[in-house]
């Protein structure tokens, strides 16, 4: 059977060249890099290399890079690091109602141990208004932290504005860039970020490593105390082969950004398009214009979410429904609830996303599929049948 898989934003496969690029780091080249032999050298470069390719792809030094475990660690580490490092001059954090739970879980912990955080709004678009962040500072304000792009409805939001509101006030910003990374331009420098929160799986590297980047001069504790790695900030034995497929996938992103963009938009328009002409009441959600070039977040009116995500599995598709978090509960999204979408609604709205693998041919048998299956799923329901939608 053929199988497409459309859910690039949950994980993405390992490239064949960032594989090939890990491999030797296993076997060959194991050396534990803080040892002081000539193995130990070899990783201790192939480390350096990858360090200067994950900087290069979003323009910063390369001593502002930090390894760790993937994103969720660097988003614990930027709101964790930042309220400790900064309590004595206030506990306000500000961020906003559509983040990753690895954002939202570790803004209730500190919520727990004395801070105050607020969480801004967005409009039906999905984006943040800078204003509003500007208008919950106070002078108990810290940190303001903000994800460039939404992993639900791919929402891309205003960071260089955020940024500078957070310069005028002299609070540090961070941003968790996971979906951004080698989706969307990012300049460390000209947005004026200090800290960004970066993972390898989304990004066609392995799993379970990631980075953060730390603007030159920012407050932040120590993440993982141990050993002297990552400048004593996140201490541990380096994973040598995450960091070296890391630095590959880094490397790739960085060389077809423009290919990659340009592909992915026009597949994803393509697929929209289809989904929208050929099955009626249906639904685009978030903004079109400010969107990662791989995401289409659709309403299907009338069904539910989980019975059309069973439906396509059975024909080798996989896509998810919301978020892939949320995907085993039944609490509709936070953030398509933060986008004002009614909760019945919610229960049929599908996330698809495209990446470097999708062909136009996937995107037709996912159509085709898609309008088989939703006639079927609404003949079956009694909403529809009773108010006529067929
Ligand atoms: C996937 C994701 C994370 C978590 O990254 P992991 O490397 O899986 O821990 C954080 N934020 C966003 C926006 C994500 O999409």
């Amino acid at each position: 059977m053929k199988q497409v898989y459309l859910d690039y934003s949950a994980t993405t496969p390992v490239k064949k060249e960032v594989l090939d690029t890990m491999l030797p780091y296993y076997t060959d080249v194991f050396g534990n890099p803080s040892s002081l032999y000539s193995i130990a050298e070899e990783s201790k470069a192939a480390i350096d290399t990858a360090r200067k390719n994950v900087a290069n792809l979003i323009n910063a030094n390369t001593n502002e890079i930090f390894f760790t475990a993937g994103g969720s660690e660097s988003d614990n580490w930027a709101l964790k690091g930042v309220a400790d490092a900064l309590k004595d001059k206030g506990n306000h954090i500000i961020t906003t109602s559509i983040e990753h739970h690895a954002i939202l879980h570790t803004a209730e912990y500190l919520e727990k141990h004395g801070c105050e955080v607020t969480y801004v709004g967005v409009g039906k678009d999905g984006r943040v208004n800078p204003q509003d962040i500007e208008n919950a500072i106070t002078d108990k304000t810290i940190l303001i932290s903000v994800m460039f792009v939404n992993n639900e409805v791919g929402s891309i939001q205003p960071i260089e504005e955020i940024a500078k509101i957070a310069k005028k006030y002299g609070v540090v910003f961070h941003t968790d860039a996971v979906q951004a990374l080698g989706n969307v331009p990012i300049d460390v420098k000209a947005m004026d970020i200090d800290l960004l929160s970066m993972s390898a799986h989304k990004i066609y590297g392995p799993k379970g490593i990631g980075a953060m980047y730390i603007k030159k001069g920012t407050k932040i504790t120590n993440f993982v105390h141990g050993g002297g790695q990552e400048a004593k900030h996140r201490a541990g034995t380096e994973n040598l082969p995450g960091i070296v497929g890391f630095g590959k996938a880094a490397e790739i992103a960085k060389n077809n950004l423009e290919e990659h963009i340009e592909n992915s938009t026009k597949l994803r328009d393509y697929l929209i398009e289809q989904i929208t002409t050929k099955i009626p009441h249906t639904k685009v959600n978030g903004s079109m214009e400010h969107r990662h070039p791989g995401n289409a977040n659709i309403s299907f009116e009338f069904v539910e979410g989980e019975a059309l995500l069973l439906m396509l599995n059975s024909k080798g598709i996989y896509v998810s429904t919301g978020s892939a978090c949320s995907s085993k509960s039944l609490t509709p999204s936070h953030v398509l609830m933060a986008l004002g979408i009614p909760v019945e609604v919610i229960h049929g709205t599908l996330r698809f996303t495209i990446g470097d693998f999708t062909t136009r041919e996937d995107i037709d048998y996912v159509v085709d599929n898609l309008v088989e299956i939703v006639t079927k799923l609404r003949e079956l329901s009694p909403i529809s049948a009773e108010k006529g939608w067929k």
